[in-house]
């Protein structure tokens, strides 16, 4: 069979449209559900070609609402696509879809939140994880609220090798809000660059693929959206417990636009507090006047590396929590105002 003939067994048969179908089944979008759908197949194919080549592979689709998406996955010659659907009201029509690829779609009515996905495919389908990655793939257009706590959850799935990441270095593309996709991008000096893009890129290879504008949807969101594309790295750039580097870099970063030691010094208790970032700073050789947006990721390794020391020689410092003291000296009423100022961020 010549390649186009193979591509074109991929091919879904005559299908009513997406539009169609939305009509068909009454699909009205739910605001309160941020549902913004795409039904350009031009631009879903688009989306899909930046998993990269699909014939064959496992795929799981988040959040599919009326199948373009899904459609452009099947047609890329995906052998076993699973797609976790919230809604009810999409079931009907992701079945019609199923029948027209036997064997090929699997519809799971569920929350992608809870999904277990590391039940959801056949064991077999695994890499060891310093090998090349999975032929599985995670593709989604989720609305805001849901894809940026996901994003979270699943980077501690990569640095812990659990949920979708227990077969192996599973690829991810998925959409976000523009300025989202560009902070999980940003590199080092650049504006956008925060919490979000060091958690990402110590573990990953990201890529921030395209920008979708927003008057490509139905209905419109308020923004535009940007095509992020993940490879979990075979070793993070920082290896440390997840919820470690979690806790440093959420605290260098609540003073964005100070200097970082004024972060860093949130890490520990008033009694020791100058003490330990001088030494934290020292130890992990990092200039104390580089603003958190300076900061490289080997200086962050640094960082979380000595604060890990620290920790062990003192593991009460684990549970200190800045805001808990502000809160509580706020209640008594003895947090001067720059506490009571930071206390409302
Ligand atoms: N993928 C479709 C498209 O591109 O046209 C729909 C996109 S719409 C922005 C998001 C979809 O995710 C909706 O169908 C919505 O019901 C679904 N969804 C929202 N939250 C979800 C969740 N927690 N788990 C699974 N699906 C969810």
């Amino acid at each position: 069979m010549s390649a186009s003939g193979k591509l074109a067994a991929f091919r879904l048969p005559p299908l009513p449209t997406v539009g169609e179908l939305i009509k068909l089944y009454r699909l009205r979008a739910e605001k309160q559900l941020s549902q913004n759908f795409l039904l350009d197949l031009r631009l879903t194919d688009k989306i899909v070609r930046q998993a990269g080549c699909l014939r064959g592979a496992h795929v799981c689709e988040v959040g599919p609402g009326p199948g373009g998406l899904t459609r452009s996955i099947l047609n890329a010659g995906a052998a076993d696509l699973l797609v976790v659907e919230k809604d009810s009201r999409f079931i009907p029509g992701l079945k019609l879809l199923s029948e027209a690829a036997p064997g090929r779609l699997r519809v799971v009515h569920g929350d992608i939140l809870t999904y277990r996905m590391d039940r959801g495919f056949s064991a077999s389908i695994s890499k060891p994880w310093d090998e090349d990655p999975p032929n599985l793939h995670i593709i989604g257009n989720l609305p805001f609220s849901v894809s940026t706590p996901l994003i979270i959850k699943w980077l501690e799935n990569i640095a812990n090798q659990t949920g979708p990441f227990a077969y192996g270095r599973t690829r991810l593309t998925l959409t976000f809000q523009k300025e989202v996709a560009e902070r999980l991008t940003a590199s080092t000096g650049s504006r956008q660059r925060s919490r979000l893009s060091i958690m990402a890129q110590y573990l990953c290879t990201v890529h921030n693929c395209f920008t979708i504008p927003g008057r490509a949807f139905v209905p419109k969101p308020e923004v535009d959206v940007g095509v992020v594309h993940f490879t979990p790295l075979v070793q993070p750039q920082i290896q440390q417990p997840f919820k470690l580097v979690e806790r440093v870099v959420r605290n260098i970063f609540q003073f964005r636009r100070k200097h970082c030691h004024k972060g860093v010094e949130k890490l520990f208790p008033a009694e020791c507090r100058m003490e330990l970032t001088q030494q934290m700073m020292q130890k992990a050789d990092v200039d104390p006047t580089l603003r958190p947006t300076e900061l490289t990721i080997p200086h962050m390794r640094a960082l979380v590396d000595v604060y890990a020391d620290l920790c062990a020689q003192q593991p009460s410092l684990l549970s200190y929590e800045f805001r808990e003291e502000l809160r509580i000296k706020h209640l008594t009423g003895k947090g001067d105002t720059p506490m009571r100022e930071f206390l409302d961020r």
